[in-house]
């Protein structure tokens, strides 16, 4: 157990605009419910993980992805000791700063934005979200949330140049977050390695075969299920074995971080954040079986024509309408508007953009299109 590595609670640096303290909910309990609630939150119902085309109704939308991180980052939390409510909200708030149409339109609005020097980044965007965005309470703009869900939204991926982001010096960039944000990332792969492996035979992608040859943790693990459900399906034992591949994902992080916060002598929440490395990793066995499944993915699902084609053709829509709202700034909704009395056009068209749910962007695309035929 790694309680001596556990954030503490009452430890927290607080919120922008001090609160009294709830009579039974602690303040990441607070988060995570605030974050629950907010618009951006349940948009990510209807923005794209992998799968663009409604081909399923059971395929992961964002929002489903969401849960099943929380689920897996609460679930490490607890074998570690660490502080269950931080992951839980951390987790629920990690894909909110995510564009419509998944990583495609990430890069298309990427590009859109560096022909203006500028950039879109989800993290920055998720920051944005919960400081500004979101018009809940009539007290602070945002959500008011704690410093240590603010920053893990910053460090739970990636880590900033303190000298390229001045704007994020309150957030201590040389420093490594509290072990809980450090989960999220990896908490995260494994949710959709598993989980775009599941979706990807399920539409037909790729046969169990090609996974059987090329993945070997998934082969032992489906022989394994050969042996001991005699006379199941095919679909049963597949699902088997990956439910398996997931456990052995989750107990390799757990046992390598175990492992990786003895091996640094790490013993209070301030080593973790002196430390110059992560120490939320795998075992190397976890990390090995994690990069092959990633490379099968990437060589057979993520480039596969039945996913790529809808997604360029969605991301080109969110290009257009990017450079119809630039022509025609009056289009903009009123809020917009004004803002772009005060911030460059193409940062509000961004975050306008970046707001919407892949449905809303088509259904808006369509109208403006439209209009301009006429
Ligand atoms: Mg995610």
């Amino acid at each position: 157990m790694l309680h001596h590595l556990r954030f503490p609670t009452e430890q927290s640096q607080g919120r922008r605009y001090p609160e009294p303290s709830h009579p039974y909910r602690n303040d990441y309990q607070r988060d995570r419910d605030r974050i629950i609630h907010s618009r951006a939150f349940r948009r990510l119902e209807n923005k794209t993980q992998v799968f663009t085309a409604p081909a399923s109704d059971h395929f992961r939308n964002r929002l489903t992805h969401t849960i099943e991180v929380a689920q897996i980052a609460r679930t490490v939390a607890v074998a570690l000791g660490l502080n269950e409510d931080l992951v839980e909200a951390l987790a629920l708030v990690h894909d909110v700063g995510h564009p419509p149409f998944g990583h495609s339109g990430e890069e298309k609005l990427h590009t859109e934005m560096a022909r203006f020097g500028d950039r879109f980044d989800h993290n920055l965007h998720a920051l944005r979200i919960v400081e500004s965005f979101e018009h809940r309470y009539a007290a602070f703009p945002g959500l008011n949330l704690t410093f240590e869900v603010r920053e893990g939204i910053i460090k739970h991926s990636r880590d900033y140049d303190a000298a390229q982001f001045p704007e994020l010096a309150e957030y201590s960039l040389d420093r490594r977050p509290p072990l809980e944000a450090q989960l999220v990332d990896p908490a995260d792969e494994i949710a959709y390695d598993c989980a775009d492996l599941d979706d990807a035979v399920d539409a037909g992608i790729v046969p169990v075969d090609a996974v059987r040859e090329q993945v070997a943790l998934f082969d032992r693990l489906w022989e394994q299920a050969e042996r001991e459900c005699a006379g199941a399906t095919e679909h049963q034992k597949f699902n088997q074995a990956l439910r398996q591949m997931l456990d052995a994902l989750v107990s390799g992080l757990i046992d390598g971080t175990r492992a990786a916060a003895g091996n640094s002598k790490l013993r209070s929440v301030e080593d973790v954040r002196a430390c110059p490395r992560r120490v939320a990793i795998a075992t190397e066995e976890g990390r090995q079986a994690g990069r092959r499944l990633k490379e099968f993915l990437h060589d057979q699902v993520y480039r596969s024509p039945a996913l790529t084609e809808e997604k360029e053709r969605c991301a080109e829509k969110l290009v257009e309408l990017f450079r119809f709202y630039l022509a025609n700034p009056e289009k903009l909704p009123p809020g917009y508007r004004e803002r772009a009395e005060q911030e460059p056009l193409h940062r509000v068209v961004c975050d306008y953009i970046a707001g919407m749910t892949d449905n809303y962007l088509l259904r808006l695309h369509g109208e403006e299109m439209e209009e301009l035929r006429d």
